[in-house]
């Protein structure tokens, strides 16, 4: 286990990155972009995250009881997981971020063996989920207001995860649908706050509720944070991407992320089709100019197999792109789409003081 780095050093080491060949500018005398990509390894430059999932449960313990920190056999998770990663590299993939959340299955420490054994890029999160009722958002949580919540989010960012060093790389929360319940507009409030205090961006599991979606930007708007900061999570489960659009067109990530095929596991079908119901919002947004706001994924899960249905992760790649080519879009929109697009949301704008 790796030591925590004090804040200090962390900042110290951030600015040696900054400055250093992979991203200082070739022009003598400007400054370097204070702009970072939050890996499990450690900070990288946005150019090098490259094809990424930005919505997928590497690891995940969702349906069963609330823990922290998740239990998982290390040896075991390598095996089952590795293989699969490597799989999805060879399909292209450079980065996935894990959406599991604190008391659901966040594991940082072993994202990070599994990141050092597949050579992908991986990224985790500071949050708390507050969707299925509430039911993964710690008990302590009530008892703070949201700059309190927020406090232990930043604190994670600026001080690692636990005694693990490592710092996540965005913020996920999650509510249930709107009007939001006073724990959950809380949690949306110190989103906004850590966002501020971080750069971190925000995921936010919203799902089809477009009145959640209104009332989370609200409070964005009252916290002074834009909504290009902020990804409106599921957003696919909405049948009409008319308030999708209007979104989008204010500034929000569209998280197209539930892409799927029917698949079998144990002898049994798993699964909807949900790839039309993708493809129409894309064309949508194409339609609006709004490709460049649009993230795609799949909410798909690896680990460990007796809690979660093996949710595939390659179904983008080997089957989605396809038929956005048949459909007409472009090598440059995919790209926008899959590598560009990823690397905006994800981008931090330190905050070096
Ligand atoms: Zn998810």
């Amino acid at each position: 286990m790796l030591l925590p780095v004090p804040r200090r050093a962390f900042l110290q080491s951030l600015a040696t990155l900054l400055a250093g060949s992979c991203l200082a500018l070739p022009a003598a005398g400007r400054r370097p972009p204070a702009e970072v990509i939050m890996t499990v390894g450690g900070p990288i430059s946005p150019d090098a995250l490259g094809f990424c999932l930005p919505h997928e449960h590497v690891l995940s313990r969702f349906g069963a009881p609330p823990v922290e920190p998740a239990p998982y056999e290390t040896a075991a998770a390598a095996r089952e997981v590795v293989p699969y990663l490597k799989y999805l590299a060879e399909l292209g993939v450079g980065a996935i971020a894990d959406c599991t959340a604190y008391s659901f299955g966040r594991a940082p420490e072993l994202l990070r063996e599994l990141s050092r054994l597949s050579g992908l890029h991986l990224i985790t999160n500071t949050g708390y989920y507050g969707a299925a009722d509430d039911r993964y958002v710690p008990a302590e949580a009530y008892d703070l207001d949201a700059q309190g919540i927020a406090d232990r989010w930043i604190a994670e960012f600026t001080d690692g995860i636990g005694e693990t060093g490592i710092r996540p790389g965005f913020i996920k929360t999650a509510v249930d649908s709107g009007p939001l319940s006073p724990i959950d507009g809380r949690l949306v409030r110190a989103a906004a706050i850590t966002h501020r205090a971080t750069g971190l961006s925000m995921a936010i599991h919203t799902g089809d509720n477009a009145a959640a979606a209104e009332q989370q930007l609200q409070i964005l708007a009252e916290e002074g944070v834009s909504p290009r900061a902020w990804a409106w999570t599921h957003a696919q489960n909405l049948t009409d991407p008319a308030p999708l659009l209007e979104a989008a067109g204010r500034g929000a990530w569209i998280s197209l992320d539930g892409i799927k095929t029917p698949y079998f596991q144990a002898g049994r079908k798993q699964g909807d089709d949900t790839l039309d119901r993708h493809l129409q919002h894309l064309l949508a947004l194409r339609a609006g100019g709004l490709l460049d706001r649009v993230l795609l994924s799949h909410d798909g899960s690896s680990f460990p197999p007796d809690l979660a249905a093996r949710r595939p992760m390659d179904t983008l790649a080997n089957t989605f792109l396809p038929l956005l080519r048949a459909a007409g879009f472009t090598e440059a929109e995919i790209h926008q789409l899959t590598v560009t697009n990823p690397a905006g949301f994800f981008t931090i704008r330190q905050r070096l003081r």
